[in-house]
């Protein structure tokens, strides 16, 4: 049995997969790893140094000359057959549940909708002075313009929706994967190499509680002797191929 007939059959079988999904899973639709040094912009910066809380705290203007290129690239790109996969699964009922560390919303543009998003999204942004919210397009609008900066009603400039360096995982998202994490019987690891924590505990909460791990990832992860499946194929031709093997 190959690879793809496993995951198949692993899923199949399964009461409550949930797939966890990182950064590799939207390579394939042109965002390089945030945390990958030597790509693009970020190689110029570090990007704990840049977009971390303090220096959102220190300088907001500052970040947002460094951050604006990130969400005008963000809001361009598309999802790709893996995220597309996955939405698939989850419609057949082969995927209960879906926790990315992804802040592109690209799992939300394919069609899922029973996930979190732990380390939020550029979905919105908020105020963290009077803890208005506003969505995407408060962003964009600001964006436009070379020298814009999205600014709340009351003046003060906003803050993406998404989790910085520095910053705790929101407890309602973080406190939702965990309750997957540990009523899985299957987890299916999609791009993600399980470094940062604490995201990269939720494997083991689903060990814990006797499920198993499909591993579907480029590199190697600390979990890799652990998991029922290790695959570091592609991600966007791997997941089609499970979710057609499912007739999903
Ligand atoms: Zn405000």
């Amino acid at each position: 049995m190959d690879s793809v007939e496993q995951i198949a059959a692993l899923l199949r079988e399964a009461r409550f997969p949930v797939a966890l999904t990182g950064a590799g899973i939207s390579t394939a639709s042109g965002i390089p790893d945030f945390r990958t040094p030597g790509t693009g912009l970020w190689s110029k910066v570090d990007p704990a140094e840049v977009a971390s809380i303090d220096a959102f705290m220190t300088d907001a203007v500052r970040f947002w000359s460094f951050y604006r290129h990130r969400i005008g690239s963000l809001t361009a790109v598309e999802p790709n057959p893996a995220h597309y996969a996955l939405a698939r699964l989850e419609k057949a009922g082969f995927v209960k549940a879906l926790i990315t560390q992804n802040i592109d919303r690209l799992h939300r543009k394919a069609g899922s909708s029973a996930m979190v998003e732990v380390h939020g999204s550029i979905d919105f942004c908020v105020c963290l002075d009077c803890g208005n919210r506003y969505g995407h397009d408060r962003m964009e609008d600001a964006l436009v313009d070379p020298e814009g900066i999205p600014t709340c009603d009351c003046g003060r400039i906003l803050k993406p929706g998404v989790v910085f360096f520095g910053e705790m995982l929101p407890d309602d998202a973080y406190g939702q994967a965990v309750s997957w994490a540990q009523a899985a019987d299957v987890m299916l690891v999609a791009g993600s190499s399980l470094q940062v924590w604490p995201v990269a505990g939720l494997p083991d909460l689903t060990l814990r509680g006797g499920g198993r791990l499909i591993i579907l990832t480029a590199s190697e992860t600390p979990f890799d002797d652990r998991a029922t499946v290790v695959e570091h194929g592609p991600l966007e031709e791997v997941l089609p191929q499970v979710a057609d093997l499912l007739g999903a």
